[in-house]
């Protein structure tokens, strides 16, 4: 029998890997945003346009497209964003997936929620892998309404049964990660500098140019992190809602790689030494920020058998190789 699905914020990096991934599996797919279709969007999937925190809009959307698998991505999807935006992120990143639950209960309660947690809800301190028993306790305003959604979606489970899953996501890149993430902005140095421009018009969050005068500003280079590829972490996400029993799993590469690790690898896919051209600002540190993150991914191996196919030294050149290709034709990455 073909699957409905439903995917809430369809328009970021992972809503766009999942949306080929279902259409590529024959579910009839549903995609929702505020804005509009995107223009990559294929002309089989069905847009709804609308504001999730509008309890009405939330409810006919289920209504209307009956899902039985809901994904729920939209959300403030940047930590340090989410201190400039603290009532809008903890309506969109917690009382959203708090809302979807009633609405299900109430009008759905066969459907499959699958709820995009976060690594950032273990928060700082970390020597060792982190796993889904890590204590939580998230540093900023995204770990907390992460943590908050994580709860609820897990107490709705236990109370009314809702088969409902969180995925603890750890960093999962792609070529459609925002400039704004650091693993882009390495991506877009060393593919800029590589072409001889040594100053960009994109700027960083000091309003100042990512690359100038042929150095890369970055904060941070000691920050290790477990980063995945986003298409392999969509198809965990597809994977946990098909187990028979709904449950939490950790979703990462079980290896941490630092900053530098990133530049060492973006630099040297374009014939560059990186230690020549990035520089640190003391501006650009955080100091919320996690500074050890690798997921043990043990239950999601043991109970739903995923495993990444795309490795760093892969995803780091996969990333490198679309900037330098949109640097040739800029529509590429829109
Ligand atoms: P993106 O930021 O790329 O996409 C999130 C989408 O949410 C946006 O495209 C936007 O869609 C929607 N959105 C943003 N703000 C709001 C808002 N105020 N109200 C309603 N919708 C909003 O995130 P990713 O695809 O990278 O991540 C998907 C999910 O996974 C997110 O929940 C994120 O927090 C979580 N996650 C991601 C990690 C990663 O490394 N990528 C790591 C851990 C968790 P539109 O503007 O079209 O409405």
């Amino acid at each position: 029998m073909t699957k409905t699905a439903l995917v809430t914020g369809a328009t970021g990096q992972d809503g766009r890997y999942l949306l080929a991934l279902l259409h590529s599996l024959g579910y009839v797919v549903h995609a929702q945003t505020r804005r509009g279709a995107p223009a990559w969007a294929a002309s089989e999937v069905r847009w709804h346009v609308g504001d999730l925190t509008d309890a009405e809009f939330l409810k006919s959307l289920i209504l209307k497209t009956q899902p039985d698998e809901i994904y729920n991505l939209a959300a403030i999807s940047r930590p340090i964003l989410s201190w400039s935006m603290p009532r809008e992120t903890a309506e969109i990143n917690a009382f959203l997936p708090h809302q979807l639950c009633e609405v299900l209960v109430k009008h759905r309660p066969g459907a499959r929620l699958f709820q995009a947690s976060s690594s950032d809800m273990f928060g700082d301190g970390f020597v060792r892998e982190q796993d889904e028993d890590t204590p939580c306790a998230p540093t900023s305003p995204y770990g907390v309404a992460k943590l908050y959604a994580h709860r609820i979606v897990g107490a709705y489970r236990a109370r009314y049964g809702l088969h409902a899953c969180c995925g603890i996501l750890f960093n999962h890149e792609s070529p459609y990660r925002p400039l704004t993430f650091v693993s882009q902005k390495i991506a877009f140095g060393a593919a800029l500098l590589s072409r001889g421009i040594k100053t960009s018009r994109e700027l960083d969050e000091r309003d100042s140019p990512i690359v100038l005068n042929g150095k890369l500003m970055l904060g941070d280079l000691g920050v290790q992190r477990d980063f995945g590829f986003a298409g392999d972490t969509v198809e965990a996400m597809h994977a946990i809602l098909q187990h028979p029993v709904a449950g939490d799993y950790v979703v990462g590469t079980g290896e941490a790689d630092s900053i530098q690790e990133f530049c060492e690898l973006a630099f040297r896919a374009v014939g560059l030494d990186w230690s020549e051209h990035v520089m640190t600002d003391p501006k650009l540190l955080r100091k919320a920020d996690s500074h050890y993150t690798r997921a043990n991914p043990a239950r999601l191996r043991g109970e739903i058998g995923w495993q990444p196919r795309v490795g760093f030294d892969k995803l780091v050149e996969m990333m490198v190789y679309a900037r330098l290709e949109a640097l040739d034709r800029p529509a590429r990455l829109d």
